[in-house]
């Protein structure tokens, strides 16, 4: 009996053993398969502009379209356009590598929210191509967040632009801060195209978009949510949506009132 509860034992060893590796192998397949995902869209998403800006560029310099001011103006712009682009990817990039550094450290402290979000609002209204409305409601007055300020501040950008861009036409978007229970919590809410419900949980994945066709011809990377929600938990805080498609969106962030 000796012999076989030790037979048992080993059988029960091996086989937790076997297991682990099993584990393993496939955890370390499916890294493997995200990094080299992650290397392919990136250089579909590098190439891109590149090939366009080079495109127009090469127009330029090589039709003579110098005497035609309409059409240089034009190639012009999209030259701009694309190194806007370009220089937009390479900021989510250097973003996400830094979060995943060892050395990476937040710099928290406690600050009024406006502070940070009052200019972000005016450089959104500056910049936008349409007529963008933008409220701010802090409730109660004197409300301090304790957050590292550029990411903080990174975060409700990204939110914004969202906001802004999916929103077809006019841009109505609100924004709110506020305290419950020991949390500090931002809500950005816009009335634009929203998201369908069963992508709602999807739009937090690194390069996910929408599927949406030809319904929102907006440019992007699938990148910003995934930004926002990664360093929102780098915080230890959370984030969420709320969608109604053809209503509007309210992205929700819940930060500790202390760190
Ligand atoms: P993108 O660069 O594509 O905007 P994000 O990571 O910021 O990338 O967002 C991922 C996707 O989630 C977007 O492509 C869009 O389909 C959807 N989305 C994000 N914010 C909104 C919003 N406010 N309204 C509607 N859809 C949104």
């Amino acid at each position: 009996a000796g012999i076989l509860t030790a037979s048992a034992l080993i059988l029960v060893i091996l086989g937790l053993a076997f297991g682990f590796l099993i584990r393993t192998l496939l955890r370390q397949k499916t890294l493997e398969e995200m990094k080299s995902d992650f290397t392919n869209n990136i250089t579909h998403e590098l190439k891109t502009p590149i090939a366009v800006a080079y495109a127009a560029n090469d127009a330029l310099l090589n039709f003579g379209t110098g005497t035609d001011p309409a059409k240089r103006e034009r190639y012009l712009h999209i030259c701009q356009e694309q190194l806007r682009r370009l220089s937009g990817l390479v900021e989510q990039i250097l973003g996400m590598s830094m979060e995943r550094r060892k050395t990476f450290r937040l710099h928290v402290e406690a600050f009024p929210p406006e502070e940070v979000i009052a200019p972000l609002i005016e450089q959104h209204k500056l910049k936008a191509d349409k007529p963008v409305g933008i409220t701010l409601r802090i409730e109660p007055e004197g409300l301090a967040v304790c957050a590292d300020r550029t990411h903080f501040g990174n975060i409700v950008s990204n939110l914004i632009d969202n906001a802004i861009k999916y929103s077809p036409g006019e841009a109505r978007v609100e924004i709110k801060c506020r305290t419950e229970n020991g949390w500090f919590i931002l809500s950005v809410r816009d009335q634009g195209i929203g998201i369908p419900h069963d992508k709602q949980r999807h739009v937090f994945d690194k390069f996910y978009r929408v599927p949406t066709g030809n319904l929102h011809d907006v440019k992007g990377y699938g990148l910003g949510l995934y930004y926002v929600k990664t360093m929102t938990e780098k915080h230890g805080g959370t984030v969420e949506v709320k969608s109604e498609p053809g209503r509007g969106s309210e992205f929700t962030i819940k930060l500790r009132m202390k760190n």
